[in-house]
């Protein structure tokens, strides 16, 4: 898509005054989008940075499209509250059972049975860890419904009884599941088809292949008495290679023995 009119009017307007019925009447241009429903209190808050530079020409594009649900209409009452005191007492607000799963029904329509076509997700520093392997396999997957949390977190039950997978950024506590949120779907989007334009920039970076990045350098050649490294200037592609291998083992050795160890598994087992 590269016609003016369309990145003006067309996509982004839906996306920001996203309704329930919007989602269940996607134009079929966009049914082969790669999807991203997220679930929260702050529809405000995105896209965010995925709007920006790559992630956010993609979407410009229609390469992925991001539907935010607001979990504020689905609250009860007047007030249309979403959360309660936590049950057995203690600090805090635990967001409803019924009220997010009433936002998951929207969040999960029309989306394939199995799971690994269409990840639901809890962002939650109890889940397993985010890595480079879940982002591929969420870019291959047809979308991702990511649940945002908010105070303590969401009720257990509705957790069961959808059967959703806690995900987390790291081994930190954030105010909510926002920013992991976006976090996570920027390593997916850029793994997509067409978002990158050297798609070989994937496999060679870090967390791809196992080991982490060898150093990069750009002009100029002297930088405040510091030269770049000789073999980067010498045009010989095999020894940049040679040279840039090393660097990346070295790295990966040094700082994350536990990747080494599995990379050296790995090799060892071939
Ligand atoms: N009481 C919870 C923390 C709640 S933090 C506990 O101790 O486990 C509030 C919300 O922020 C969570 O519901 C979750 O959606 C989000 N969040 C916090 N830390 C996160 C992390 N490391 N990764 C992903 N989401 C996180």
């Amino acid at each position: 898509m590269s016609d003016a009119p369309g990145r003006s009017h067309g996509r982004k307007s839906i996306r920001a005054t996203l309704q329930p019925r919007d989602l269940l009447s996607e134009t079929p241009e966009l049914v082969s989008a790669w999807q991203a429903r997220v679930v929260t209190l702050f529809p405000g808050a995105f896209p965010g940075i995925l709007g920006e530079s790559l992630t956010g020409k993609a979407l410009q594009d229609g390469l992925w499209q991001l539907s935010p649900i607001d979990l504020r209409p689905f609250g009860e009452g007047r007030h249309r509250n979403v959360d309660d005191t936590p049950a057995g007492g203690g600090a805090g607000m635990v967001l409803r059972a019924d009220v997010v799963s009433n936002a998951l029904d929207l969040a999960m329509a029309g989306t394939p049975e199995d799971r690994s076509d269409w990840p639901l997700v809890y962002l939650s520093p109890r889940g397993r860890r985010f890595d480079q392997a879940m982002a591929r396999r969420w870019s291959r997957a047809q979308g991702v419904t990511l649940l945002c949390g908010r105070f303590e977190g969401v009720d257990q039950r509705v957790l069961d009884a959808w059967q959703v997978e806690e995900v987390s950024l790291g081994d930190f506590v954030l105010t909510g599941g926002e920013i992991a949120a976006q976090a996570m779907l920027d390593a997916a989007v850029r793994l997509l088809p067409g978002v990158l334009g050297n798609a070989a920039s994937t496999e060679e970076e870090s967390h791809s292949n196992g080991l982490l990045e060898h150093p990069q350098y750009t002009r100029p050649a002297d930088w405040a008495g510091r030269a770049i490294p000789e073999v980067l200037l010498s045009g010989n592609h095999a020894k940049i290679e040679a040279w840039r291998r090393a660097q990346s083992e070295a790295l990966t050795q040094a700082r994350r023995p536990d990747l080494w160890a599995r990379h050296v598994a790995d090799r060892d087992g071939d």
